[in-house]
């Protein structure tokens, strides 16, 4: 199968190399015949092509079986006209990718004040909060006068339906728990068709139990007590925020791995930004887009009913568990390596396996 990996901007290139290197070797111990096409987007396209993105890259990914996106410099990239597209979001919604997966889980090893958990965000991807997601054309954020501005919030039954369908359907492969989060008490027509829809969607699930909260009393809880949840959806800003906070809490930002999927199309993305305050000191934590890479060969061998690409991302899982109790691992969770010294230990390690 052809994954497309672009490395993107900031600590991108550092990571992805790593990146590339586990998938080459897991596809050589297990056959998988992978094939990678290495592409740019973001700064490095803005340069080369005066766009971030462009339609000649879409159709390469969209020729492939997947897609790895690192980390970009959006909050750079602020006219459209210019070329600067937020890639994220430009594939997000070109491939219809409704559905964020972000997991987020402690290891013995790694120091955190919490008590061991292990859980999932699922987030809406294709509208809410996201004024370039919302609307066919334009933004959906206004500048009225120089000194008012609107933004609005796109919330349909289409796109709450599909998210809430996700997060079921991973809640039964997991502990059959579902948490909504929402805001429903003030957004009540957004949120409470939000909830209808999960509501909805809930019957047809009579083993998941479902709870829910309210997203700022959810962020207490979340700190609190990890441990009581395992499958949480929730709209696309509230889990865009949840989901870096219980990255974070689990050890560091560098953990989150998340999966962007959609009916036809997967990309893997790590869940953290292009980290500009650490980039090209040899210091970012690779397995957020490692983790990120094997839910992508997970959903891979899903798709296609391939036990070798299923293989792959449980041999990923416990090398990633393995790695960080011999703390093979960068200084964010506790090591004393590199990102290239981390990747490297990584691969002998999956080739051992
Ligand atoms: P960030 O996620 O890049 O960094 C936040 C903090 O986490 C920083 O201290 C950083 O050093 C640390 N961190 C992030 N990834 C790490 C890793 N792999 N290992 C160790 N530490 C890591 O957020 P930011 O600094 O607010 O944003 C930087 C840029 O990234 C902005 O342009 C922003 O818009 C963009 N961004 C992009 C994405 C994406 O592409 N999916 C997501 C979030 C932010």
């Amino acid at each position: 199968m052809k994954i497309v990996m672009i490395p993107g901007d900031g600590i991108g290139p550092e990571t992805m190399t790593v990146c590339s290197d586990v998938l080459t070797t897991i596809s050589e111990k297990l056959d998988l015949h992978l094939e990678l096409i290495h592409e740019i987007a973001g700064h490095d396209s803005l340069k080369k092509y005066g766009s971030t993105v462009t339609e000649q890259l879409l159709a390469t990914v969209k020729a492939a079986d997947g897609l790895i996106l690192g980390p970009m410099a959006t909050y750079d990239f602020k006219d459209e006209t210019k070329g600067e597209i937020n890639p994220s979001k430009f594939f997000r919604k070109k491939l219809d990718l409704y559905a964020n997966i972000r997991p987020a889980r402690t290891y013995p090893k790694v120091p955190t004040k919490m008590n061991p958990f292990d859980l999932v965000v699922v987030r809406e991807n294709t509208e809410g909060f996201y004024a370039d997601r919302n609307v066919e054309s334009g933004n959906s954020e206004i500048l009225v006068t120089p000194d008012v501005g609107i933004s609005l919030r796109r919330i349909t039954r289409e796109c709450c339906i599909r998210i809430a369908k996700s997060a079921f359907e991973l809640a039964m492969t997991r502990k059959k728990h579902v948490t909504l989060v929402h805001k429903a008490n003030v957004l009540k027509i957004t949120d409470g068709l939000f909830l209808d829809c999960c509501a909805e969607v809930a019957k047809s699930y009579p083993e998941v139990t479902v709870d829910d909260h309210i997203v700022d009393a959810m962020m207490a809880h979340v700190v609190r007590n990890p441990e009581r949840f395992d499958t949480i959806v929730t709209t696309n800003m509230f889990g865009d925020i949840l989901s870096d906070l219980t990255a974070e809490l689990s050890g560091s930002l560098g953990l989150g791995g998340s999966l962007n999927a959609g009916d036809h199309y997967a990309m893997g993305q790590a869940a953290h930004g292009s980290a500009p305050d650490i980039a090209g000191q040899d210091i970012a934590n690779p397995f957020s887009i490692i983790t990120s890479a094997s839910m992508l060969l997970n959903w891979l061998g899903q798709k296609y009913q391939q036990p070798n690409y299923l293989q792959a991302a449980k041999y990923i899982a416990r090398a990633t568990e393995q790695a960080i109790d011999a703390l093979e691992v960068t200084r964010d969770i506790g090591g004393q390596l590199g990102t290239k010294a981390t990747g490297d230990c990584f691969v002998r390690r999956l080739r051992t396996m």
